[in-house]
């Protein structure tokens, strides 16, 4: 069965991710990888890699800058942190950077980043015979050129399954930098592919007249999110070693949910495999239970991306980038117990309806009932970031540190901590 790799933007998120069965965790500590602003700290990520080893969780480090002469500068020092950290491998897509880590770290793993845009067996013969352990292709491939680098090949190859798409080719984009002077090929992306695109004429400054692709609007460059979950037993087919899911600037329910989701699938098809053999692939289909829970993970809407063939107006998102989730974060399980300590992430008030988000896709529903803050005081609101003593009917007593708690449908779309911004370049 393939690896299941999870973004971990934060500590909390790893451990969210490792909750929920990731099997492995990729992040990243200083100004080198292609999320900047999900870098953990030396402490945290030293932290990070061992708390994983602890769960047997692998944990990946990115290094995945497309780096100019000045950002060499401190880039020993950081190999040597993750060296010593123990990171399992490390993400790079800069040949420059790939063979600085091959002089300083030569026992350290390399796997080659998406940013590397590897698209046909060529290039992944000649990535083997560097020495790279693993390549996480080139979002632009179907899935019968992945079957053919397969069959040249003898490493790992890592498919993207989930998570924000960018328009430009495998991430290597100079839209941020051009228009907010943030280069996304230095982990700096401002996203300015989901804005809203207008024409103005040069001598009626402030007149814009819309840009209209045809009748749905003019997010001319808003790609629909990946999503290949159905597509999982062709990818294991096809000889995928790691499936991966994006989004290390995402919020941690997006993480757990999408996680558990994915945990699930592939333990289904392990089961129907050594129940019923390789034949088990070609006729699953997974039950509509899954269908369900992803509608609950917010999302721009969903396209294989090149899977099939390559995409069109129909995997764009036209009308806007907002999104209308089914469902908001509610809450994360801090401690177990009756009543467990809980962490609001969006606004909890008596008599809300939750759902836990045990392992497994079984969600348990329950109402508030009760909530205590730190003070010991009753309270009929806990504010995001309060921490609760939460009663419900039923009681919540099944639950672990880490779980997830969410409500919804919302009333607005003051989704607190959900945020959907990214693209390819996570990776
Ligand atoms: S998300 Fe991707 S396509 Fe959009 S601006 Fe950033 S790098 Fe470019």
């Amino acid at each position: 069965m393939p690896e299941l790799l999870a973004p971990a933007g934060s500590l909390d998120k790893l451990k969210i991710a490792v909750h929920y069965g990731a099997d492995a965790v990729y992040l990243s500590g200083g100004p080198y990888s292609l999320r900047s602003r999900a870098a953990l700290s030396s402490e945290e990520l030293v932290a990070g890699v061992a708390y994983a080893h602890r769960h047997r969780v692998k944990a990946y480090a990115t290094v995945n800058i497309l780096a100019h002469n000045r950002d060499l500068g401190g880039l020993p020092e950081h190999i040597d942190l993750l060296r010593q950290a123990g990171v399992d491998a490390i993400i790079v897509a800069d040949p420059g950077v790939f063979s600085l880590a091959r002089r300083l770290a030569p026992e350290l793993p390399i796997h080659l980043s998406t940013q590397a845009n590897v698209t046909n067996l060529e290039s992944a013969r000649f990535w083997q015979a560097q020495g790279v352990r693993r390549l996480n292709l080139a979002r632009e491939l179907g899935l019968s050129e992945l079957a053919e680098i397969r069959r040249a090949v003898g490493i790992e190859l890592e498919v993207f399954v989930h998570g924000a798409l960018c328009v430009s080719y495998s991430g290597r984009c100079a839209l941020s930098l051009y228009l907010n002077g943030r280069d996304a090929n230095l982990g700096q992306c401002t996203h300015p592919c989901r804005y809203r695109y207008a024409l103005m004429e040069e001598r009626r400054p402030g007149q814009y007249f819309p840009v209209e692709e045809d009748s749905r609007g003019a997010y001319i460059f808003n790609s629909k999110d990946l999503c290949l979950l159905h597509r999982l037993p062709d990818l294991i087919t096809a000889g995928t070693d790691a499936i991966k899911i994006e989004g290390r600037m995402k919020s941690a329910y997006y993480v757990g949910a999408t996680v558990r989701l994915y945990r699930t699938a592939l333990d289904l098809i392990s089961r129907r495999l050594d129940q019923e053999g390789p034949e088990a692939l070609t006729a699953l289909r997974l039950p509509s239970a899954f269908a369900e829970e992803l509608a609950k993970i917010g999302s721009r809407g969903y396209t294989e991306n090149f899977l099939h063939h390559p995409p069109g107006a129909e995997d764009m998102q036209h009308q806007g980038s907002d999104y209308q989730p089914t469902h908001v974060p509610a809450g994360i399980i801090r401690q177990a117990g009756n009543p467990p300590l809980v962490e609001a992430r969006s606004p909890i008030l008596l008599g809300d309806g939750l759902e836990y988000l045990a392992q497994g896709l079984k969600n348990a529903r329950t109402v508030v009932t009760k909530m205590t803050n730190a003070d010991g005081k009753l309270i009929r609101r806990a504010n995001p970031g309060a921490l609760i003593q939460l009663a419900t009917d039923p009681p919540l007593s099944a639950v672990a540190e880490f779980g997830l708690l969410r409500k919804g449908p919302p009333a607005t779309t003051d989704a607190p901590e959900a945020s959907l911004a990214g693209g390819t370049q996570d990776a």
